[in-house]
């Protein structure tokens, strides 16, 4: 069985004194929670005030929302895996839509993203989605299947243990258009049928699987019911600890 992950992604939200606040109260909040995995990503400056302010055995852990594919080198103002983890982070996000759109990521820059996480130790999120224009000109499995090929390219299984997808539709994201059930369903079915296809059976029943897009209070429970959703990547309504509280809360 697989443990739900509900994961918050802050963005470029809060400074260092916000997430701490945030975190705290989230960290107050939560007492109690079981049975799900609770992950949040503050800016890659907050991660180590955050880490101090939650202290090493809380349940909440930390994630990155990026990582530079090497370990150290004249890459003026990037960030590499040994210090995101050395920072108090476990998870990183890698190749959120957002970095894809704005910023050149591609699925080789996540393939190389994902190796240096894996080499740092740190669990790779990967995020994948079709836009809306890819939607609509019915390609989604073509660009979900082209990002899992492209982006997993030259992993072996024992590479793929930790590894947490995230399908994340691009027209979900920031515009309160959650995918309705059917087509959560249909995606997160595709995905693992993929995954056992490509790889094996074992890795296809225990990888975990989260959507993301317009997740809040109100559908995670929806959400959550489907079979293949093995929990949530949370953007806007991560951002209030109230609100974030309820959806760990499922
Ligand atoms: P929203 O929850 O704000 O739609 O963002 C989703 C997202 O991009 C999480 O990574």
């Amino acid at each position: 069985t697989r443990i739900p992950l509900i994961a918050g992604n802050w963005k470029m939200y809060k400074t260092g004194t916000q997430a701490v606040a945030a975190a705290k109260q989230l960290a107050h909040l939560s007492k109690g929670v079981d049975g799900v995995d609770i992950m949040i990503a503050p800016t890659t400056l907050s991660l180590p005030l955050v880490a101090a302010a939650l202290g090493k055995s809380s349940p909440i852990r930390l994630g990155a929302q990026n990582i530079y594919p090497g370990t150290e080198g004249a890459f003026t103002g990037e960030v590499s895996g040994p210090m995101i983890k050395d920072a108090g982070a476990d998870y990183v996000i890698i190749g959120h839509s957002e970095r894809r759109q704005y910023f050149g990521e591609t699925d080789e820059s996540v393939r190389l993203k994902i190796r240096s996480a894996l080499d740092a130790g740190l669990i790779p999120v990967m995020c994948i989605g079709e836009t809306e224009s890819q939607r609509d000109a019915d390609e989604t499995f073509f660009i979900l299947d082209k990002q899992i090929t492209d982006g997993l390219k030259g992993f072996d299984l024992g590479d793929l243990d930790t590894l947490i997808l995230a399908y994340e539709p691009v027209w979900a994201i920031g515009t309160g258009k959650t995918a309705g059930p059917e087509q959560v369903k249909e995606v997160h079915g595709f995905l693992r049928h993929l995954l056992k296809e490509k790889y094996a059976e074992g890795l296809a029943a225990t990888i975990r699987i989260l959507y993301g897009g317009s997740v809040k209070p109100g559908n995670i429970k929806d959400l959550m019911q489907l079979e293949d959703v093995d929990g949530a990547l949370v953007g806007g309504a991560s951002l209030n600890p109230e609100d974030f509280n309820e959806i760990i809360r499922f």
